[in-house]
């Protein structure tokens, strides 16, 4: 019989993308394997060839040869590469993560050794804390509570009444099994033990066998001044417990920042945007500004300060985690215009107006003249 067309196969045109080929392959192989097929021999038949023509297309060379000579691109070691062999097997893994999902274990996991039981460590345990800005300016010590599953008591961890543990009839201790369907060998996860190779005859009433409880455990946790939003603190050995004596994960705290009522944090500076009135945006003055470090400062604002204008405070912003840098402290002057005048306060203001020119006012003269030239060209 001739053998057919390997775009015909995968049921796609000559010119197809490297993604439609994809996912054409996969949902022919996802269809035809073997595992929902079983025993059917066409169904095996139509796998493999799925797996040779997406062998061959997927890999720009093969697929040039093919389309130049066809199978003969392949033969008797003429053409391409010495021709045949091909395994179809390059793409299992893709196959597995979609027909079986996660639970579809290739033994890449790193958990599980080969040869023996599975080792099961326990999962990390995130914690989020909230600090203020001041806690995060000096650095500040916090007890959190931590609910996690810590190693049960009663019965050492090992989820057994007499702390004994048989090896699994199943699979023999390896925690694994292996099964024929088709032409694949597969190995899956032991379904009597969970892979962890033991079972237990009397199981431990307090933990149901499972070797680990749920607890409470308050924890120190020392932040460093200068600590940003966002940081993640890794606590090793302080996340769950695994069961039946598996290790502890981590327990990562994040930490967050509380919005600030004065100041915004940049990086190592502190903004503060101070509004002031007119008058001492005119006159000048001083204005009294606390710094995140709890001091008091003393603002002087020169007569005549524009909206906007920056003033920065050396060294009065946060400190650098671990290092022996602050930063700045940067106060941004904003004018506020009054509102609600009475009559009297108008009229002294119409007054003071009259008294204005250019001097006072340069911008907004200078502003006002190229206007009017605007309109007179
Ligand atoms: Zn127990
Ligand atoms: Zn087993």
């Amino acid at each position: 019989m001739a053998k057919k067309d390997y775009y015909d196969v995968l049921g796609v045109k000559k010119g197809a993308t490297a993604a439609d080929l994809k996912s054409a392959y996969r949902k022919l192989a996802i269809k035809y394997h073997p595992d929902k097929n079983p025993g059917d021999k066409a169904a095996e038949e139509k796998f493999k060839e799925i797996n040779e023509a997406y062998e061959v297309l997927k890999d720009d060379q093969k697929r040039a040869a093919y389309d130049q000579y066809g199978h003969n691109a392949f033969q008797g070691g003429a053409g391409f590469g010495g021709g045949g062999g091909f395994q179809g097997n390059a793409s299992f893994e893709d196959i597995f993560e979609t027909v079986f999902g996660k639970d579809f274990d290739l033994g890449r996991g790193s958990r599980s050794r080969r040869g023996g039981p599975a080792v099961h460590p326990g999962e990390d345990l995130r914690f989020d804390e909230t600090i203020t800005l001041e806690e995060a300016f000096s650095g500040v010590k916090k007890t959190i509570k931590v609910h996690r599953h810590a190693s049960c008591s009663a019965c050492e961890g090992t989820g057994s009444v007499d702390k004994k543990q048989e090896t699994c009839g199943t699979c023999h201790g390896s925690g694994r099994i292996h099964m024929q369907q088709g032409f694949f060998m597969m190995e899956r996860t032991c379904p009597t033990c969970q892979g962890l190779g033991q079972v237990i005859k009397n199981p431990c009433p307090k933990c149901q066998g499972q070797g680990r409880r749920p607890e409470v455990q308050s924890l120190e946790v020392a932040l460093p001044a200068g600590v940003e939003d966002g940081t993640q603190m890794r606590v090793r050995g302080q996340g769950h417990v695994g069961p039946l004596g598996g290790p502890a994960g981590d327990l990562f705290v994040f930490i967050h920042i509380k919005p600030h009522d004065l100041f915004e944090r940049h990086g190592q500076d502190i903004f503060c945007r101070a509004p002031i009135s007119m008058m001492t945006a005119t006159l000048g003055g001083s204005i009294e500004l606390p710094t995140i470090g709890g001091d008091r400062v003393d603002l002087k604002i020169p007569a005549g300060t524009q909206p906007n204008t920056r003033f920065r405070l050396k060294g009065k912003g946060m400190p650098v985690v671990h290092r022996h840098t602050v930063g700045d402290m940067y106060v941004e002057i904003a004018v506020e215009i009054p509102k609600h005048l009475t009559t009297e306060q108008k009229e002294l203001l119409e007054t003071f107006e009259k008294g204005s020119n250019k001097k006072h006012n340069p911008d907004s003269f200078n502003f006002l003249e190229k206007v009017k030239r605007f309109f007179k060209d």
